[in-house]
Protein backbone atom coordinates (compact mmCIF):
# COMPACT_ATOMS: atom_id res chain seq x y z
CA UNK A 1 0.00 0.00 0.00
CA UNK A 2 1.11 3.78 -1.06
CA UNK A 3 1.41 5.38 2.32
CA UNK A 4 -1.15 8.08 2.68
CA UNK A 5 -3.40 6.26 0.22
CA UNK A 6 -7.00 6.54 0.84
CA UNK A 7 -9.13 3.50 1.00
CA UNK A 8 -12.70 3.76 0.79
CA UNK A 9 -14.57 1.48 3.58
CA UNK A 10 -16.18 -1.12 1.60
CA UNK A 11 -19.88 -0.39 0.58
CA UNK A 12 -22.77 -2.43 2.88
CA UNK A 13 -22.94 -5.39 0.15
CA UNK A 14 -27.00 -6.49 -0.32
CA UNK A 15 -27.25 -9.72 1.89
CA UNK A 16 -29.47 -11.36 -1.31
CA UNK A 17 -27.31 -10.36 -4.01
CA UNK A 18 -24.27 -11.64 -1.73
CA UNK A 19 -25.68 -14.97 -0.97
CA UNK A 20 -26.63 -15.50 -4.57
CA UNK A 21 -23.41 -14.37 -5.70
CA UNK A 22 -21.57 -16.78 -3.32
CA UNK A 23 -23.53 -19.83 -3.75
CA UNK A 24 -22.83 -19.77 -7.38
CA UNK A 25 -21.07 -23.37 -8.79
CA UNK A 26 -17.52 -22.86 -9.38
CA UNK A 27 -16.13 -24.29 -12.25
CA UNK A 28 -12.21 -24.64 -11.61
CA UNK A 29 -9.89 -24.79 -14.51
CA UNK A 30 -6.56 -26.85 -14.98
CA UNK A 31 -3.40 -25.27 -14.97
CA UNK A 32 -2.52 -23.29 -17.83
CA UNK A 33 -5.95 -22.82 -19.28
CA UNK A 34 -7.12 -19.45 -17.57
CA UNK A 35 -5.05 -17.25 -20.12
CA UNK A 36 -7.01 -17.03 -22.57
CA UNK A 37 -9.81 -16.56 -20.88
CA UNK A 38 -8.17 -13.77 -18.79
CA UNK A 39 -7.28 -12.53 -22.33
CA UNK A 40 -10.65 -11.95 -23.30
CA UNK A 41 -11.80 -15.23 -25.04
CA UNK A 42 -15.35 -16.25 -23.74
CA UNK A 43 -15.35 -20.38 -24.37
CA UNK A 44 -14.13 -23.03 -21.93
CA UNK A 45 -13.96 -26.22 -23.35
CA UNK A 46 -14.79 -29.49 -21.02
CA UNK A 47 -11.16 -30.49 -21.72
CA UNK A 48 -10.16 -27.38 -20.12
CA UNK A 49 -12.12 -28.17 -16.84
CA UNK A 50 -10.35 -29.57 -13.73
CA UNK A 51 -13.60 -29.82 -11.56
CA UNK A 52 -17.05 -28.46 -10.23
CA UNK A 53 -16.98 -27.67 -6.53
CA UNK A 54 -20.97 -28.61 -6.92
CA UNK A 55 -23.52 -29.53 -9.36
CA UNK A 56 -24.64 -26.80 -11.91
CA UNK A 57 -27.65 -26.69 -13.76
CA UNK A 58 -27.43 -26.58 -17.46
CA UNK A 59 -28.08 -22.76 -18.42
CA UNK A 60 -27.56 -21.78 -15.36
CA UNK A 61 -24.92 -19.05 -13.87
CA UNK A 62 -21.35 -20.82 -12.76
CA UNK A 63 -17.94 -18.89 -11.58
CA UNK A 64 -14.72 -19.30 -13.08
CA UNK A 65 -11.53 -20.13 -11.23
CA UNK A 66 -7.82 -20.47 -12.63
CA UNK A 67 -6.40 -23.74 -10.35
CA UNK A 68 -5.20 -21.32 -7.77
CA UNK A 69 -8.91 -20.17 -7.32
CA UNK A 70 -8.49 -16.82 -8.18
CA UNK A 71 -11.88 -15.39 -9.88
CA UNK A 72 -11.44 -14.88 -13.90
CA UNK A 73 -15.46 -14.69 -14.79
CA UNK A 74 -18.75 -15.66 -14.89
CA UNK A 75 -20.88 -17.21 -17.34
CA UNK A 76 -23.17 -19.95 -18.61
CA UNK A 77 -23.05 -23.45 -17.63
CA UNK A 78 -24.16 -26.28 -20.14
CA UNK A 79 -22.88 -29.56 -19.79
CA UNK A 80 -24.33 -30.82 -23.19
CA UNK A 81 -22.42 -28.05 -25.17
CA UNK A 82 -18.46 -28.52 -25.90
CA UNK A 83 -18.12 -25.03 -24.77
CA UNK A 84 -19.28 -26.00 -21.31
CA UNK A 85 -18.94 -22.23 -20.11
CA UNK A 86 -19.61 -18.74 -22.04
CA UNK A 87 -17.94 -16.13 -20.17
CA UNK A 88 -20.31 -13.45 -19.92
CA UNK A 89 -18.09 -10.70 -17.75
CA UNK A 90 -14.59 -11.18 -15.86
CA UNK A 91 -16.42 -10.36 -12.66
CA UNK A 92 -19.54 -11.42 -10.65
CA UNK A 93 -22.54 -10.29 -12.06
CA UNK A 94 -26.77 -10.34 -12.33
CA UNK A 95 -27.59 -11.37 -15.67
CA UNK A 96 -31.34 -9.76 -15.28
CA UNK A 97 -32.92 -6.90 -17.74
CA UNK A 98 -30.54 -4.08 -16.18
CA UNK A 99 -27.26 -6.43 -17.47
CA UNK A 100 -28.78 -7.02 -20.80
CA UNK A 101 -29.97 -3.17 -21.40
CA UNK A 102 -26.53 -1.97 -20.21
CA UNK A 103 -24.58 -4.47 -22.21
CA UNK A 104 -26.62 -3.77 -25.28
CA UNK A 105 -26.44 0.03 -24.71
CA UNK A 106 -22.55 -0.16 -24.97
CA UNK A 107 -22.58 -2.42 -28.19
CA UNK A 108 -25.48 0.14 -29.62
CA UNK A 109 -22.73 2.87 -29.02
CA UNK A 110 -20.22 1.57 -31.05
CA UNK A 111 -22.38 1.16 -34.20
CA UNK A 112 -23.22 4.63 -33.59
CA UNK A 113 -20.22 5.65 -33.64
CA UNK A 114 -18.37 3.08 -36.24
CA UNK A 115 -21.53 3.18 -38.70
CA UNK A 116 -23.31 6.76 -38.22
CA UNK A 117 -26.45 7.31 -40.53
CA UNK A 118 -26.85 3.64 -40.93
CA UNK A 119 -30.69 2.69 -39.97
CA UNK A 120 -30.15 -1.24 -40.60
CA UNK A 121 -27.15 -2.78 -38.77
CA UNK A 122 -26.13 -5.42 -36.23
CA UNK A 123 -26.53 -4.07 -32.65
CA UNK A 124 -25.31 -7.07 -30.49
CA UNK A 125 -22.26 -10.02 -32.73
CA UNK A 126 -22.44 -12.60 -30.08
CA UNK A 127 -18.96 -12.93 -28.90
CA UNK A 128 -17.78 -9.92 -30.29
CA UNK A 129 -19.71 -7.96 -27.89
CA UNK A 130 -19.00 -10.13 -25.16
CA UNK A 131 -22.56 -11.94 -25.47
CA UNK A 132 -21.64 -15.26 -26.42
CA UNK A 133 -24.81 -17.29 -27.80
CA UNK A 134 -26.83 -13.57 -28.90
CA UNK A 135 -26.85 -11.99 -31.90
CA UNK A 136 -29.69 -8.74 -32.38
CA UNK A 137 -30.25 -7.15 -35.12
CA UNK A 138 -31.85 -3.99 -36.21
CA UNK A 139 -33.73 -3.48 -39.79
CA UNK A 140 -35.01 -0.19 -39.60
CA UNK A 141 -37.96 -0.48 -36.89
CA UNK A 142 -37.96 -4.31 -36.35
CA UNK A 143 -35.32 -6.28 -34.39
CA UNK A 144 -34.70 -9.60 -35.49
CA UNK A 145 -32.88 -11.86 -32.96
CA UNK A 146 -31.21 -15.37 -33.11
CA UNK A 147 -30.01 -17.02 -29.94
CA UNK A 148 -27.78 -20.09 -29.71
CA UNK A 149 -26.96 -20.84 -26.52
CA UNK A 150 -28.77 -22.17 -23.76
CA UNK A 151 -28.07 -19.91 -20.97
CA UNK A 152 -29.25 -16.76 -23.38
CA UNK A 153 -32.67 -18.85 -24.04
CA UNK A 154 -33.40 -19.12 -20.70
CA UNK A 155 -32.98 -15.62 -20.26
CA UNK A 156 -34.78 -14.51 -23.38
CA UNK A 157 -37.65 -12.49 -21.48
CA UNK A 158 -34.86 -10.59 -20.24
CA UNK A 159 -33.36 -9.97 -23.27
CA UNK A 160 -36.63 -8.57 -25.17
CA UNK A 161 -37.43 -6.41 -22.24
CA UNK A 162 -34.13 -4.47 -22.54
CA UNK A 163 -34.93 -4.55 -26.27
CA UNK A 164 -38.00 -3.26 -26.00
CA UNK A 165 -36.90 -0.28 -23.70
CA UNK A 166 -33.73 0.27 -25.56
CA UNK A 167 -35.80 0.74 -29.12
CA UNK A 168 -39.09 0.42 -28.72
CA UNK A 169 -39.36 -1.69 -31.78
CA UNK A 170 -42.22 -2.53 -33.97
CA UNK A 171 -41.86 -5.44 -33.78
CA UNK A 172 -39.13 -8.38 -32.76
CA UNK A 173 -38.63 -12.00 -34.47
CA UNK A 174 -36.58 -14.83 -33.45
CA UNK A 175 -34.67 -16.33 -36.29
CA UNK A 176 -32.97 -19.48 -33.87
CA UNK A 177 -33.30 -21.44 -37.30
CA UNK A 178 -29.42 -22.26 -36.77
CA UNK A 179 -28.79 -26.19 -36.91
CA UNK A 180 -26.04 -25.51 -33.90
CA UNK A 181 -28.89 -25.11 -31.47
CA UNK A 182 -28.94 -28.59 -31.22
CA UNK A 183 -25.38 -28.55 -29.93
CA UNK A 184 -26.85 -26.86 -27.24
CA UNK A 185 -29.53 -28.99 -26.08
CA UNK A 186 -32.47 -26.63 -27.91
CA UNK A 187 -34.65 -27.38 -31.24
CA UNK A 188 -35.07 -24.34 -33.92
CA UNK A 189 -37.24 -21.37 -33.33
CA UNK A 190 -38.06 -18.83 -35.80
CA UNK A 191 -41.65 -16.56 -36.19
CA UNK A 192 -42.40 -13.05 -34.89
CA UNK A 193 -42.16 -12.89 -30.80
CA UNK A 194 -43.25 -9.18 -30.47
CA UNK A 195 -45.54 -6.91 -32.25
CA UNK A 196 -47.06 -7.54 -35.37
CA UNK A 197 -45.13 -8.23 -38.44
CA UNK A 198 -45.67 -9.87 -42.39
CA UNK A 199 -41.87 -10.89 -42.11
CA UNK A 200 -41.58 -8.08 -45.62
CA UNK A 201 -39.64 -5.15 -44.85
CA UNK A 202 -37.65 -2.61 -47.26
CA UNK A 203 -34.25 -2.04 -45.58
CA UNK A 204 -32.18 1.05 -46.60
CA UNK A 205 -28.63 0.65 -47.06
CA UNK A 206 -26.47 3.61 -47.97
CA UNK A 207 -29.70 4.83 -49.13
CA UNK A 208 -30.85 2.52 -51.53
CA UNK A 209 -33.54 0.26 -50.52
CA UNK A 210 -33.71 -3.54 -50.49
CA UNK A 211 -36.91 -5.79 -50.05
CA UNK A 212 -36.29 -8.36 -47.35
CA UNK A 213 -37.68 -11.17 -46.33
CA UNK A 214 -36.61 -10.99 -42.08
CA UNK A 215 -38.95 -14.66 -41.92
CA UNK A 216 -37.23 -16.43 -44.34
CA UNK A 217 -34.16 -14.67 -46.27
CA UNK A 218 -30.63 -16.36 -45.61
CA UNK A 219 -28.76 -15.35 -41.87
CA UNK A 220 -31.16 -13.02 -40.11
CA UNK A 221 -32.50 -11.90 -43.92
CA UNK A 222 -29.74 -9.69 -45.18
CA UNK A 223 -25.59 -9.68 -45.26
CA UNK A 224 -25.24 -6.53 -43.39
CA UNK A 225 -22.11 -7.41 -43.10
CA UNK A 226 -21.45 -6.25 -46.24
CA UNK A 227 -22.63 -2.86 -45.87
CA UNK A 228 -19.75 -0.66 -45.83
CA UNK A 229 -18.04 -2.94 -48.69
CA UNK A 230 -20.65 -2.29 -51.12
CA UNK A 231 -20.42 1.54 -51.11
CA UNK A 232 -16.40 0.88 -51.24
CA UNK A 233 -16.73 -1.90 -54.17
CA UNK A 234 -19.09 0.61 -56.24
CA UNK A 235 -16.37 3.46 -56.08
CA UNK A 236 -14.49 1.01 -58.93
CA UNK A 237 -17.74 1.11 -61.13
CA UNK A 238 -18.23 4.12 -63.36
CA UNK A 239 -18.95 3.66 -66.51
CA UNK A 240 -18.06 -0.25 -65.91
CA UNK A 241 -19.65 -3.45 -67.30
CA UNK A 242 -20.13 -5.23 -64.24
CA UNK A 243 -20.81 -8.85 -63.22
CA UNK A 244 -21.69 -9.45 -59.57
CA UNK A 245 -21.68 -12.97 -59.07
CA UNK A 246 -23.50 -14.30 -56.04
CA UNK A 247 -25.77 -11.70 -56.18
CA UNK A 248 -28.64 -12.63 -53.71
CA UNK A 249 -30.61 -9.34 -53.12
CA UNK A 250 -28.26 -7.34 -55.46
CA UNK A 251 -26.45 -5.64 -52.92
CA UNK A 252 -23.09 -5.00 -54.57
CA UNK A 253 -24.63 -4.99 -58.38
CA UNK A 254 -27.34 -1.88 -57.44
CA UNK A 255 -24.44 0.42 -55.47
CA UNK A 256 -22.50 -0.04 -58.80
CA UNK A 257 -25.45 1.01 -60.52
CA UNK A 258 -26.06 3.89 -58.52
CA UNK A 259 -22.48 4.50 -59.11
CA UNK A 260 -22.60 5.06 -62.64
CA UNK A 261 -22.13 1.61 -63.75
CA UNK A 262 -22.67 1.43 -67.81
CA UNK A 263 -24.38 -1.88 -67.16
CA UNK A 264 -24.37 -4.77 -64.12
CA UNK A 265 -25.46 -8.33 -64.91
CA UNK A 266 -26.66 -10.21 -61.76
CA UNK A 267 -26.08 -14.38 -61.25
CA UNK A 268 -27.72 -15.85 -58.44
CA UNK A 269 -28.69 -19.50 -58.25
CA UNK A 270 -31.90 -18.61 -56.44
CA UNK A 271 -34.82 -17.60 -58.70
CA UNK A 272 -36.46 -15.74 -55.52
CA UNK A 273 -33.53 -14.14 -54.81
CA UNK A 274 -33.19 -12.98 -58.71
CA UNK A 275 -36.74 -11.63 -59.02
CA UNK A 276 -36.36 -10.25 -55.66
CA UNK A 277 -32.84 -7.97 -56.72
CA UNK A 278 -34.58 -6.98 -60.02
CA UNK A 279 -37.44 -5.83 -57.75
CA UNK A 280 -35.42 -3.88 -56.02
CA UNK A 281 -33.47 -2.79 -58.96
CA UNK A 282 -36.87 -1.25 -60.34
CA UNK A 283 -38.03 0.50 -56.75
CA UNK A 284 -34.52 2.09 -56.70
CA UNK A 285 -35.03 3.35 -60.60
CA UNK A 286 -32.01 1.14 -61.46
CA UNK A 287 -33.57 -0.71 -63.71
CA UNK A 288 -32.05 0.19 -67.19
CA UNK A 289 -29.04 -1.10 -65.98
CA UNK A 290 -29.44 -4.13 -64.18
CA UNK A 291 -30.15 -7.52 -66.09
CA UNK A 292 -29.97 -11.01 -63.69
CA UNK A 293 -30.26 -14.21 -64.26
CA UNK A 294 -30.88 -17.40 -62.21
CA UNK A 295 -27.99 -19.54 -62.85
CA UNK A 296 -25.10 -21.46 -60.72
CA UNK A 297 -22.49 -19.30 -61.26
CA UNK A 298 -19.98 -22.55 -61.53
CA UNK A 299 -21.68 -23.30 -64.90
CA UNK A 300 -22.04 -19.95 -66.08
CA UNK A 301 -18.77 -18.72 -65.41
CA UNK A 302 -17.26 -22.02 -67.60
CA UNK A 303 -20.15 -21.90 -70.46
CA UNK A 304 -18.69 -18.31 -70.69
CA UNK A 305 -14.78 -19.47 -70.65
CA UNK A 306 -14.92 -22.15 -73.02
CA UNK A 307 -13.52 -21.42 -76.51
CA UNK A 308 -13.73 -23.55 -79.34
CA UNK A 309 -10.05 -23.99 -80.81
CA UNK A 310 -8.57 -21.07 -82.04
CA UNK A 311 -11.16 -18.59 -80.79
CA UNK A 312 -10.19 -16.08 -78.72
CA UNK A 313 -12.58 -15.20 -75.58
CA UNK A 314 -13.16 -11.47 -75.17
CA UNK A 315 -13.23 -10.08 -71.52
CA UNK A 316 -16.32 -8.13 -71.39
CA UNK A 317 -16.20 -6.74 -68.06
CA UNK A 318 -14.42 -3.96 -66.16
CA UNK A 319 -15.52 -4.80 -62.80
CA UNK A 320 -16.39 -8.75 -61.65
CA UNK A 321 -17.79 -9.15 -58.02
CA UNK A 322 -17.55 -12.44 -56.22
CA UNK A 323 -18.87 -13.21 -52.94
CA UNK A 324 -19.90 -16.51 -52.94
CA UNK A 325 -21.18 -18.85 -49.55
CA UNK A 326 -18.74 -20.12 -47.32
CA UNK A 327 -17.68 -23.18 -49.07
CA UNK A 328 -16.23 -25.07 -45.76
CA UNK A 329 -18.17 -26.17 -43.08
CA UNK A 330 -14.99 -27.24 -41.35
CA UNK A 331 -11.07 -27.31 -41.26
CA UNK A 332 -11.39 -31.28 -43.16
CA UNK A 333 -13.71 -29.60 -46.39
CA UNK A 334 -11.01 -26.36 -46.74
CA UNK A 335 -8.96 -28.08 -49.58
CA UNK A 336 -12.44 -28.73 -51.73
CA UNK A 337 -13.04 -25.01 -51.04
CA UNK A 338 -10.04 -23.95 -52.47
CA UNK A 339 -10.59 -26.14 -55.29
CA UNK A 340 -14.13 -24.05 -55.76
CA UNK A 341 -12.12 -20.62 -55.07
CA UNK A 342 -9.42 -21.31 -57.37
CA UNK A 343 -12.00 -22.10 -60.31
CA UNK A 344 -14.37 -19.12 -60.18
CA UNK A 345 -11.13 -16.97 -59.68
CA UNK A 346 -9.06 -18.75 -62.77
CA UNK A 347 -12.45 -17.58 -64.82
CA UNK A 348 -13.52 -14.31 -63.70
CA UNK A 349 -9.87 -13.79 -64.60
CA UNK A 350 -10.47 -14.76 -67.92
CA UNK A 351 -13.18 -12.35 -68.58
CA UNK A 352 -11.90 -9.18 -66.80
CA UNK A 353 -10.24 -6.44 -69.20
CA UNK A 354 -6.74 -5.23 -68.60
CA UNK A 355 -7.11 -1.93 -65.90
CA UNK A 356 -10.45 -3.67 -64.79
CA UNK A 357 -11.26 -4.98 -61.16
CA UNK A 358 -11.87 -8.39 -59.66
CA UNK A 359 -13.64 -7.36 -56.04
CA UNK A 360 -13.51 -10.85 -54.20
CA UNK A 361 -14.47 -11.89 -50.96
CA UNK A 362 -14.25 -14.71 -48.68
CA UNK A 363 -16.55 -15.76 -45.81
CA UNK A 364 -15.10 -18.93 -44.12
CA UNK A 365 -13.35 -18.60 -40.87
CA UNK A 366 -11.19 -21.68 -42.24
CA UNK A 367 -9.57 -19.66 -44.55
CA UNK A 368 -7.71 -17.02 -43.52
CA UNK A 369 -6.69 -13.91 -46.06
CA UNK A 370 -3.03 -14.85 -46.85
CA UNK A 371 -4.80 -18.35 -47.71
CA UNK A 372 -7.41 -16.47 -50.07
CA UNK A 373 -4.90 -14.40 -51.26
CA UNK A 374 -2.79 -17.25 -52.47
CA UNK A 375 -5.73 -19.22 -53.87
CA UNK A 376 -6.18 -16.01 -55.66
CA UNK A 377 -2.50 -15.84 -57.16
CA UNK A 378 -2.69 -19.42 -57.73
CA UNK A 379 -5.23 -18.69 -60.48
CA UNK A 380 -3.30 -15.57 -61.38
CA UNK A 381 -0.96 -17.73 -62.38
CA UNK A 382 -2.37 -20.64 -64.39
CA UNK A 383 -4.16 -18.01 -66.76
CA UNK A 384 -1.00 -15.68 -66.88
CA UNK A 385 -2.47 -13.19 -65.33
CA UNK A 386 -0.32 -10.33 -63.17
CA UNK A 387 -2.66 -8.35 -60.43
CA UNK A 388 -2.07 -5.29 -58.22
CA UNK A 389 -3.50 -5.65 -55.33
CA UNK A 390 -5.76 -1.96 -54.36
CA UNK A 391 -7.84 -2.65 -51.75
CA UNK A 392 -8.67 -4.92 -48.87
CA UNK A 393 -11.84 -5.38 -46.83
CA UNK A 394 -13.01 -6.91 -44.21
CA UNK A 395 -16.64 -7.40 -42.24
CA UNK A 396 -18.59 -4.13 -41.67
CA UNK A 397 -17.73 -2.54 -38.06
CA UNK A 398 -20.59 -3.55 -36.33
CA UNK A 399 -19.70 -6.81 -36.74
CA UNK A 400 -16.53 -6.30 -34.57
CA UNK A 401 -13.44 -8.17 -34.64
CA UNK A 402 -11.75 -8.97 -31.48
CA UNK A 403 -8.43 -10.38 -32.11
CA UNK A 404 -7.96 -12.35 -28.83
CA UNK A 405 -11.18 -14.26 -30.10
CA UNK A 406 -10.38 -15.17 -33.63
CA UNK A 407 -13.89 -16.76 -34.54
CA UNK A 408 -14.64 -13.01 -34.40
CA UNK A 409 -12.79 -12.35 -37.91
CA UNK A 410 -14.45 -14.26 -40.76
CA UNK A 411 -14.84 -12.01 -43.68
CA UNK A 412 -11.98 -11.20 -45.81
CA UNK A 413 -11.85 -9.30 -49.22
CA UNK A 414 -9.64 -7.73 -51.74
CA UNK A 415 -10.03 -5.61 -54.89
CA UNK A 416 -7.14 -6.42 -57.82
CA UNK A 417 -6.47 -4.44 -60.85
CA UNK A 418 -5.67 -6.50 -63.60
CA UNK A 419 -2.38 -5.20 -64.65
CA UNK A 420 -2.22 -7.56 -67.60
N1 LIG B 1 -23.39 -10.82 -52.32
C1 LIG B 1 -24.56 -11.12 -51.52
C2 LIG B 1 -24.40 -12.31 -50.61
C3 LIG B 1 -24.11 -13.56 -51.26
S1 LIG B 1 -24.47 -14.93 -50.28
C4 LIG B 1 -24.91 -9.95 -50.66
O1 LIG B 1 -24.05 -9.15 -50.39
O2 LIG B 1 -26.05 -9.88 -50.20
C5 LIG B 1 -24.34 -16.18 -51.40
C6 LIG B 1 -25.40 -16.22 -52.47
O3 LIG B 1 -24.92 -17.16 -53.41
C7 LIG B 1 -26.77 -16.69 -52.07
O4 LIG B 1 -27.71 -15.76 -52.54
C8 LIG B 1 -26.96 -18.04 -52.79
O5 LIG B 1 -28.27 -18.21 -53.31
C9 LIG B 1 -25.98 -17.95 -53.90
N2 LIG B 1 -25.35 -19.19 -54.36
C10 LIG B 1 -24.81 -20.17 -53.62
N3 LIG B 1 -24.19 -21.07 -54.40
C11 LIG B 1 -24.35 -20.63 -55.68
C12 LIG B 1 -23.94 -21.11 -56.96
N4 LIG B 1 -23.21 -22.22 -57.07
N5 LIG B 1 -24.26 -20.39 -58.03
C13 LIG B 1 -25.00 -19.25 -57.93
N6 LIG B 1 -25.39 -18.75 -56.76
C14 LIG B 1 -25.08 -19.43 -55.65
Amino acid sequence: MIRGEFIPPAPARDPTVYKTMESLPTVILKPGEADRIVAGHPWVYHGAILRLTAQAGDGEMVQVKDHRQRLIGTGFYNSRSKINVRVLAPERVEVDAAFFEQCIRTALTLRQRHLPGATSFRVVNAESDFLSGLIVDKYEDVLAIQISALGMEKRKDRIVAALQKIFSPRAIIERSDVASRQFEGMTEANGVIAGEFSGRLTVNLNGLGFETNLLGGHKTGMYLDQQTNYQAVSEFAKGAQVLDCFSFLGGFGLHAARAGAAQVHLLDQSAEAVKAALRNAGANGLQRQITAEAVNVFDWLKANTTTKPHEKLLPKFNLIILDPPSFTRNRASVPDALRGYKEIHVRALKLLQPGGVLATFCCSHHVNSQLFQDTILSAAYDTRKVLRRVATYWQSLDHPIIPMIPETEYLKGFAFELVR
